[in-house]
């Protein structure tokens, strides 16, 4: 694993032409506005259909816009003059939202139906999907020992029960806007990302951002337990919000039109990263299992065989190094009274 975060790729991307980002209220989208502005891009369009004042980064400089991606007039309206079209809007969250919110979350294929139209017919040069490990065959994934997913796991298809089919079927869109009409397509399977400026509280957050969260709400409370959604022994990779950013740019500059992977390798249990958090907080918990919550697949793993072999592209923020900046920053957020978005 390197240490240091090198620049992405934007190959043949210049600094003045336009970026389109939908999701830029959320997580994900939002650290890539703030990355393509700090790499010096000028014109740079973030929209999400959340209220300006729930986003968790309002890039100056960036021109942010409230609008819903699954209006076809909408996306029609925002990928005027769009060079590049970054699709990460869509309703997720962790397991607790995505089992039980299955229509909400098969419903954002209007957004990537609507967007991958609007950007062809607008000639847009490229478009991104972000998709998720959440598209793999469920069958593959029932041991917490069981091999990291290839690329190829996908098919036959069995995907997670809602939000996992939304992902399968859009990427077979942007596929075949590929194959039919030339529109050059990025997919990225995001496998768990985590980080500052992401969801820690309200019932979407997923289990880096949660655990912390407890973790914090514990030490505050001087109630030393902590309840964890199933047997603890789940196996999940998470990655650093930073190497996603870079990841992401790097497949869509890099020319590869197939579905891959975009995730850490690096394997643990929800009682390892529990082990973790606790570490850096400086506390022990009494740890209360929770047998009937959600907790998705028993294992998954990211196989990156074929990110490295194409792009050389590996994580570069080790998983403490990253909870860390992550417990700090909820903390902070907790502290200020400023209610998770
Ligand atoms: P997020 O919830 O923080 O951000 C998604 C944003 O999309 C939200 O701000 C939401 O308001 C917006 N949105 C939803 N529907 C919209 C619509 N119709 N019009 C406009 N905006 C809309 O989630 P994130 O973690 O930043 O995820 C970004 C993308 O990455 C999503 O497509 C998600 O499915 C995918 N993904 C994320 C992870 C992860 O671990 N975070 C894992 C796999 C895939």
């Amino acid at each position: 694993m390197s240490t240091t975060q090198k620049t992405a790729k934007t190959s043949g991307l210049k600094s003045d032409d336009l970026i389109l980002i939908t999701g830029a209220g959320g997580f994900i989208a939002g650290a890539l506005a703030r990355y393509f502005k700090d790499q010096g891009f000028s014109n740079i369009r973030a929209v999400d259909r959340k209220p300006l004042p729930e986003w968790y980064q309002i890039v100056p400089g960036v021109e942010s816009i409230c609008l819903d991606m699954s209006e076809q007039k909408n996306c029609e309206q925002v990928c005027e003059g769009a060079v590049e079209v970054y699709n990460l809007a869509a309703d997720m969250g962790g397991m607790g939202f995505i089992e039980r919110f299955r229509i909400q979350c098969l419903r954002s294929i209007l957004v990537n139906t609507h967007l991958i139209e609007a950007a062809w017919r607008a000639g847009a040069q490229r478009y991104f999907f972000a998709s998720s490990a959440c598209a793999y065959n469920t069958e593959l994934q029932k041991d917490p020992n069981c091999r990291a997913l290839k690329e190829t796991d996908a098919y036959p298809a069995m995907a997670e029960r809602g939000y996992g089919w939304e992902k399968l079927m859009s990427e077979m869109f942007c596929q075949e806007y590929t194959a039919e009409r030339g529109l050059k397509t990025g997919i990225a399977r995001f496998h768990n990302v985590y980080g500052p400026f992401g969801t820690w509280d309200g019932g979407r957050e997923k289990a880096p951002a949660a655990i912390c969260r407890k973790v914090i709400e514990a030490k505050d409370t001087g109630k030393h337990e902590i309840n964890i959604w199933g047997d603890g022994h789940q196996t999940r990779s998470f990655m650093y919000i930073d190497d996603c950013t870079k990841g992401v740019i790097d497949i869509f500059h890099s020319g590869i039109l197939e579905p891959i992977n975009l995730g850490s390798s690096e394997l643990v249990t929800i009682n390892q990263l529990v082990d973790i958090v606790e570490d850096i907080a400086g506390i022990r918990l009494e740890r209360r299992y929770n047998l009937s919550a959600p907790k998705g697949v028993n294992g998954r793993n990211s196989d990156n065989t074929l990110i490295h072999k194409s792009l050389g592209w590996e994580p570069s923020i080790r998983l403490r190094d990253g909870m860390a900046k992550t417990l700090a920053w909820i903390e902070e957020q907790m502290l200020a009274g400023v209610p998770s978005k």
